[in-house]
């Protein structure tokens, strides 16, 4: 179990975030030291957790950004990463978006369609400057027989179609303000097993090496994120197996020697240093049922109502109590509003604090004001 400076608890409004900061920093030193190639480039996927903190953080060590909205946009820049460093990708960017990422100097654009395309070329045309971009294509990889939150599919959202790339190519390289830099994939999120991504470089391997025989080159191949976290051991895998990650792409991956790689790591990067807090408001006898009713909702953890995630619990305040069943609920009036069925705990009290583990992607940033609820608050712990 994860050490808690629960007497400095006490004082503090719950529910709130509590990040360690020591294990975000050997995070980032593990990522750097496992993405040592010199054409290997990481951005962070800004989307998982936004927090100025946690964002200084990062870009201390290097890493650029991912963003998916200009206000991810403004965020990394306020946290002072470079507009060069930062990958803007979406299917859906609005024209004021485009025209901030262009003032900002964006490092490229991920573009997932062909009228997206002509609307940034109109835009930087008008600005009088050249948009760099990168084509997000749909690999058709399914992901989805292993559970995955999968993204690569052609009947997803996302992405170009591959029969439809040439056209979208044939069109950007007709544009004067536009300059193609490469091809993009993102095949999905929390993948455990290496498999998607071996078939994810095949793919690219094929792809490249059709275009290179009609003459096409690509500078930058940007594989996306993905990379799983251990949700139910943290303790176990505090951090992430980057060394077999990257040494995939490294094996398998067939470049050039001036081919740069982008990596677009969210969830893997912040997911274990994160923990929500709450405290245990009651504990409710029910008829069959033991209910520890908790003061964070759906409001500051939406994962479990949203897709049916697991957070480990634990109780912090007594952890060496006899064990019982409870249902862990929130406050916040929907019935998907739970974070574990007949989750075996050390005894609970009403005043006991839980700790909801590996929040730190995809939770404070997701939070919401539903039920005029306050936006929770965030802590830092360094060792
Ligand atoms: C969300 C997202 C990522 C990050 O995914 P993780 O699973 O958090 O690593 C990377 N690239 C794109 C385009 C995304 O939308």
């Amino acid at each position: 179990m994860a050490r808690f400076p629960i007497a400095d608890f006490n004082e503090l409004r719950t529910p709130f975030y509590f990040y360690d900061l020591s294990l975000l920093d050997r995070t980032l030193a593990e990522i750097k030291r496992t993405a040592r190639d010199a054409n290997f480039k990481v951005h962070y996927a800004i989307k998982a957790n936004a927090n100025p903190g946690i964002l200084r953080r990062i870009q201390a060590a290097g890493l650029g950004v991912d963003a998916v909205s200009g206000g991810e946009i403004l965020a990394a820049t306020e946290a002072g990463f470079d507009g060069s460093k930062i990958v803007y990708a979406g299917v859906g960017k609005s024209d004021d978006e485009i025209r901030l990422a262009l003032d900002k100097g964006i490092g490229c654009f991920n573009v997932e369609s062909l009228p997206e395309l002509e609307a940034i070329a109109a835009i930087a045309t008008e600005l009088g400057v050249k948009a760099p971009v990168a084509f997000r294509v749909n690999p058709n990889i399914d992901a989805h027989t292993h559970e995955y939150i999968t993204t690569g599919l052609s009947e997803n959202k996302f992405g170009i179609d591959l029969e439809l790339l040439p056209g979208v190519l044939d069109a950007a390289s007709k544009l004067d303000s536009i300059r193609i830099k490469g091809l993009h994939f993102h095949i999905g999120s929390q993948i455990t097993e290496n498999e998607p991504f071996v078939m994810l470089c095949d793919t690219i391997n094929r792809l490249v090496d059709e275009y290179a025989a009609k003459g096409i080159r690509f500078d930058t191949i940007n594989v996306g994120g993905g990379l799983g976290i251990d949700y139910a051991d943290p303790d176990r895998h505090p951090i992430p197996d980057f060394e077999t990650y990257f040494k995939t792409f490294r094996n398998h991956l067939r470049l050039r020697p001036d081919q740069e790689v982008h990596f677009e790591l969210g969830r893997s990067v912040v997911a274990q240093c994160g923990s929500l807090i709450t405290r245990v408001l009651y504990v409710k006898e029910g008829l069959s049922k033991r209910f520890a009713i908790v003061d964070a909702g759906m409001t500051e953890l939406i994962r479990p109502a949203l897709y049916n995630a697991h957070h480990k619990i634990e109780n912090i305040s007594s952890p060496a109590g006899e064990m019982h069943h409870y249902d862990v609920v929130g406050p916040i009036c929907e019935s998907s509003d739970c974070f574990g069925k007949d989750e075996l705990l050390p005894s609970v009290r009403r005043g006991d604090f839980l700790a909801l583990r590996s929040a730190g992607a995809y939770g404070e940033i997701m939070a919401s004001q539903y039920n005029c609820r306050p936006l929770p608050m965030s802590y830092f712990f360094e060792t």
